[in-house]
């Protein structure tokens, strides 16, 4: 049989860092065996539901690389399939029409409160002969009232629900709407999911939907639930953590699989590894090794593994991320393969996209003036300006904008005025970039370009008390 999963959101906000890992150990699963990973969209609130966070679920997984082999399929298209479920299931005896009205329903749990019993349906309608058709009712399941339900749980191992805390689930409201336990049955059973992995806030609906498989004589898939995140203090990972949205990770600077690798650690190892390819992921995960315990997310250990996966991309992967973020810091359409010259010199530097975008924006730059004035103080104003003019003139004469020639013309200016290094380079670095640090000075020359770089070092000549 093949393996097949799906990750089955609530189009009714963001996609959530949560819901992410759930599709990325979905998406795993099925890697290493040859399975499946379906993607459905389950919109049956059709209040709550809406396109803006179906389009933000579906973004936020193609940027993260977890686009669905089949699907979005919604829900919303699914409906007379579950209310022939329903019907199949009222016709079978297992389930019947409750007419109990709304107020007799508050009634009876206010008066289970007062007597301090959880609060159920007590089942008055599941016995009547009379199955009246002419007032408003729900079709409720009629709930094995003995015995227990348990299943192997992937993750959580053997759970076990006695039958009588469960009360006869309604299947179908008064207006006619399926149920979120019925539709997920109906769906699960025809896509022909083989593995049914999600947070463990569901595991409480998992009883429920194998009664559900049961009744309608259908096989049971596999579960695994797997731990919630959680913020550093313990409590449920939220907006007070940070940025719960996946996509905001994306306008934080995070590489796509950086973000997976953090993801899959959180509550998954191998080892003691803490960084992993795609690749590396998609032979090795295997949801039995998940733990059971909540995963604490931790902000400086994503940032360290992003710093890692940044320094190891080849520079074409991290330029539509370095494109991205240029766009938003007003550069359009930079040149990609001047891009990918520039990107290794700052691949050590930066821990995030944002701080790469930061550091060479000064490459974009028309002036960068006015200069850091603690640069300037310490480097610039002390300097030699006749090394400056002789630089500037020097490459000026270079008959090729060329690596290797500008560092040649370099060291000549520093040996025929007998200077230091860093007494030449970092007043010229304060002059080409406004600041006391930037990726190696030839580089920084090379990659400004012959025009852009003379232009600046002028403006540094004239700007200096003593240049006259
Ligand atoms: N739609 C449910 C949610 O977003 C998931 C249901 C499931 O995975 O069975 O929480």
């Amino acid at each position: 049989m093949s393996v097949r999963t799906r990750f089955a959101p609530s189009p009714t906000g963001f996609l959530h860092i949560g819901g992410a890992r759930t599709a990325l150990f979905c998406q795993l699963h099925t890697r290493r065996l040859g399975g499946t990973f379906i993607l459905r969209i389950e919109d049956t609130d059709r209040e709550r539901s809406t396109q803006q966070a179906v389009d933000a679920i579906l973004d936020g997984l193609h940027w993260l690389g977890l686009d669905p082999d089949e699907g979005p399929f919604f829900q919303s298209d699914n409906t007379p399939l579950y209310l022939a479920a329903a019907q199949r299931l009222l016709e079978e005896g297992k389930a019947y029409r409750c007419t109990c009205s709304k107020e007799s329903i508050d009634a009876l749990r206010e008066s289970q409160r007062e007597q301090q019993i959880k609060p159920r349906y007590d089942g008055r309608c599941r016995d009547r002969h009379d199955q009246p058709t002419d007032q408003p009712y729900v079709i409720r399941f009629r709930t094995p009232s003995e015995g227990s339900t348990a299943w192997e749980d992937q993750i959580q191992g053997t759970i076990r629900f006695p039958n009588d805390e469960l009360d006869d689930l309604v299947l179908v409201r008064s207006d006619g709407s399926p149920t979120y336990n019925l539709a997920v049955v109906v769906d699960d059973h025809n896509m022909g999911i083989t593995l049914v992995l999600r947070g463990e806030d569901h595991i409480s609906n998992t009883p429920r939907q194998i009664h559900l498989f049961q009744a309608l004589g259908w096989p049971v898939p596999e579960y695994a639930h797997m731990p919630l995140l959680h913020g550093s203090d313990g409590s449920k990972l939220s907006k007070r953590h940070g940025a719960v949205s996946v996509l905001q990770y994306r306008e934080d600077g995070f590489l796509p699989d950086a973000l997976n690798n953090y993801l899959v650690r959180l509550g998954w190892s191998h080892g003691e590894q803490e960084l992993f390819t795609r690749q590396e992921m998609q032979t090795l995960f295997d949801v039995r090794q998940v733990g059971r315990s909540a995963a604490i997310f931790n902000l400086s250990k994503l940032l360290w593994i992003n710093g890692n996966h940044i320094r190891t991309a080849t520079p074409q992967q991290l330029l539509p991320e370095l494109i991205y973020q240029l766009a938003k810091r007003g550069i359009q359409q930079p040149d990609p393969q001047w891009l990918l010259q520039v990107i290794p010199e700052f691949q050590t530097r930066a821990k995030t996209l944002v701080e790469m975008a930061d550091k060479c924006l000064f490459l974009f730059a028309e002036s960068v003036l006015p200069y850091e004035e603690k640069a300037a103080q310490k480097h610039f104003y002390t300097a030699n300006v006749q090394s400056i003019i002789a630089l500037h003139d020097g490459l000026q004469q270079l008959p090729e904008w060329q690596a290797a020639a500008i560092e040649a013309c370099f060291r000549q200016v520093v040996a025929d005025l007998q200077l230091e290094m860093g007494q030449l380079a970092q007043p010229v670095r304060v002059a080409l970039t406004g600041t006391a640090s930037s990726p190696g000075i030839h580089e920084t020359l090379f990659l400004l370009g012959r025009e852009r770089a003379l232009r600046r070092l002028q403006e540094a000549v004239s700007l200096l008390p003593n240049n006259k």
